[in-house]
């Protein structure tokens, strides 16, 4: 099925758009939760534990960070909440409703309305303007903000009409997190955002997501290899070999200002 039909049974509510379900829950209330996740590559002969059984649940307004060694499994483990990949076995609810019970059509509304990503390379399109890049997701968004709005808040209101190649690696991450946050998503995904980035210029994008936290309320979930960064989540996840190995709160968040590395 061509994803504009997908697209437009899913806002005519087939199959299972959420939008009934989030009216009714609450605003602080769990936003995603996993269990018992696992997840089997097969490479050839060989199979791949990716997830051993994990289970997680997040809220909105919390921002936790994943930490872990390259290879277990944070990745995997971010594209099944966000319905970019599926799990072997466990099950996955969004705001009460099953995840791992949709199907791919499902999944795409899942994605489309309620969860904005954030990868480590921007993928901006160069011959749009900042706004114009923005304008692509809230042009097909239900109640989004203006995309004006969404580069204020990651502090590039004054780069609006600016192309990807005169910005800065910082500055177009910035504009990444503003077209993943236009659409008002529950839920922001980031996979490495500053992996890219050198530490100041890193600070710079790990504020625009705390702004989005603290102003949006948006359940937000970091992947880093940098334990510095951890420092500004309210829970750190620290993966090892497809488990969660340790799961610790911070009695306070630092601002991500303060943060260097
Ligand atoms: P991390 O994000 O912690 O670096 P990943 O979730 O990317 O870890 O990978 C976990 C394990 O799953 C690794 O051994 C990786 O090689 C394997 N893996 C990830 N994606 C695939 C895939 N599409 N096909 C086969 N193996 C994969």
């Amino acid at each position: 099925m061509a994803t504009s039909e997908c697209d437009a049974r899913a806002r005519r509510g087939d199959p299972g758009l959420t939008t009934a379900v989030t009216a009714d829950a609450p605003a602080d209330g769990v936003v995603l939760r996993a269990e018992g996740l696992t997840k089997v590559y097969r490479s050839g002969a060989v199979d791949v534990h990716a997830l051993r059984g994990v289970d997680l649940s997040l809220s909105a307004r919390e921002l936790i960070v994943l930490l872990g060694p390259s290879g277990s499994g944070k990745s995997t483990l971010l594209n099944i909440l966000g319905g970019l990949d599926t799990a072997s076995s466990g099950r996955v609810f969004f705001r009460g409703t099953e995840l791992t019970a949709r199907d791919e059509a499902g999944l795409t509304a899942y994605r489309r309305h309620h969860v904005g990503f954030v990868f480590q390379f921007y993928n901006l399109i160069p011959s749009l303007t900042a706004v114009e890049n923005v304008s692509l997701v809230t042009e097909i968004a239900d109640s989004p903000m203006r995309p004006e709005d969404a580069l204020a808040l990651v502090g590039l209101g004054e780069r609006l009409h600016h192309f990807p190649a005169q910005l800065s690696g910082g500055e177009q991450q910035r504009v990444a997190i503003a077209r993943a946050i236009a659409k008002r998503p529950q839920l922001l995904l980031c996979d490495e955002p500053t992996g890219a980035l050198d530490s100041a210029t890193g600070v710079l994008v790990l504020e625009a997501i705390e702004a989005v936290n603290r102003e949006l309320g948006t359940a937000t979930a970091l992947i880093t290899h940098n334990a510095d960064i951890a420092l500004m989540a309210d829970r750190v996840i620290r993966f090892g070999n497809g488990h969660i190995v340790e799961e610790r709160i911070n009695e306070q968040r630092q601002p991500a200002r303060e943060l260097h590395w």
